[in-house]
């Protein structure tokens, strides 16, 4: 096994303007977001990119999703439906609102929460939904909606791995009540660490703006609301700005990369490929496949000959049935998720960082037809 053409799963890539720009705000004495131009201009632009009205940043994604929850009016012993198969940080958001988290099954062929299960799952205490677009792939809005609007539940959606999908030419983060970003170092823009909540409505922006900032009263100092210190700084929003110049750059190396890899992986037996439904731009955030029976391996075989390779790969994430200590929160449900399950058996990612090339995209296709046993 040699370790210099190792091939990681994800690189990040910071070039000179995202240094010159911390740099610069650095020396204006950005420090806090609360000082300077960098944070408002970063909140204003990424909203604005994302068709939304306001950006409120924050510390992270999964604080961004806690404070979402908080802001939609959600409480103790309330329910909140999501994907089963995503990030702890969505199920947290609930969580940590002394909430219940509800998991919706994936649909196998985008790996997103089936819209078809939401309503089964509805009871008296369920007030709001979280649909994850999973891989940069968009979620089913236009039902997902649909359903909210009829039982009145708020829609918050999870876009930590969706900036800049879009579907019917709409972006992701603007079609419920909120968006969740995060800009941490894997995902599609980066400020190191970092998150954003977009909105269309006054009221939930000054919410949030409020909740972020320890909920200050009148006069200073007097809180008639519990608040967080979620404050993003002012050099990580410089950084993200410089993040925002170069995002459809970013996202064509990530469709180009898939491209690739779809062309080689094609006719593969058992390898299925992430999707792209009509009217939808898939983002890769990065490049997923599920290995099915056919390929006559499990994925843990082939991850381990592609370990030995130099080639790492990532699991899918544990659907949230099967956590621990969810299990144990009082008023969990024990809902089956047989296909989040499979994913969880089946999927991983490869390597998907955008410096990769096409001569390395061969080697990882190839190492994977030679693994299977078709
Ligand atoms: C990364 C991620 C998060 C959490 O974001 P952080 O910035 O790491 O806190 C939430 N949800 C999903 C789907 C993610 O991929």
């Amino acid at each position: 096994m040699s370790t210099q053409n190792r091939i990681p799963v994800h690189e990040p890539e910071i070039g000179e303007e995202e240094i010159e720009a911390v740099v610069a705000a650095l020396r204006r004495g950005e420090i806090s977001g609360t000082f300077g131009q960098a944070l408002p201009e970063f909140e204003e632009k990424f909203a604005a990119y994302c068709g939304c009205k306001h950006g409120i940043a924050v510390t992270n994604g999964t604080t961004a999703l806690q404070m979402a929850v908080t802001a939609a009016g959600v409480g103790a012993g309330d329910e909140v439906l999501m994907s089963a198969s995503t990030n702890i940080a969505t199920a947290l958001a609930a969580y940590y609102n002394n909430a219940v988290p509800v998991p919706v099954d994936s649909e196998p062929v985008t790996w997103n929460l089936d819209p078809s299960l939401i309503e089964e799952l509805i009871t008296p205490r369920t007030k709001a939904i979280i649909p994850v677009h999973l891989f940069g792939h968009p979620c089913a809005m236009d039902q997902i909606m649909e359903i909210a609007t009829k039982y009145g539940l708020a829609v918050i959606e999870d876009c930590a791995e969706s900036h800049g999908a879009t579907l019917n030419d709409q972006m992701t983060g603007s079609f419920g009540g909120m968006g969740c970003f995060s800009f941490y170092a894997n995902k599609v823009i980066t400020t190191g660490e970092g998150g954003m909540v977009t909105t269309n409505d006054d009221r939930l922006a000054e919410k949030l703006r409020s909740l972020r900032n320890l909920c200050f009263g009148q006069p200073r100092f007097v809180h008639q609301e519990a608040g967080y210190n979620f404050r993003m700084t002012g050099y990580q929003a410089a950084m993200g700005l410089a993040q925002l110049g170069k995002i459809e750059q970013i996202i064509e190396q990530k469709r180009r990369i898939a491209q690739t890899y779809n062309t080689y992986l094609n006719d593969v037996p058992g390898v299925q490929t992430p999707a792209e439904l009509p009217g939808v731009r898939n983002v890769y955030w990065m490049y997923a496949v599920s290995i099915e029976p056919e390929f006559g391996r499990s994925r843990d075989e082939l991850a381990d000959i592609l370990r030995e390779q130099g080639i790492d790969t990532r699991t899918f994430f544990c659907p949230m049935g099967q956590q621990p200590f969810l299990q144990e929160q009082a008023g969990y449900r024990d809902i089956p998720c047989p296909v989040a399950d499979h994913l969880w058996e089946s999927g991983f990612y490869l390597p998907s960082a955008n410096s990769l090339d096409e001569g390395s995209i061969r080697r990882i296709c190839d190492a994977i037809r030679d693994a299977g046993r078709f």
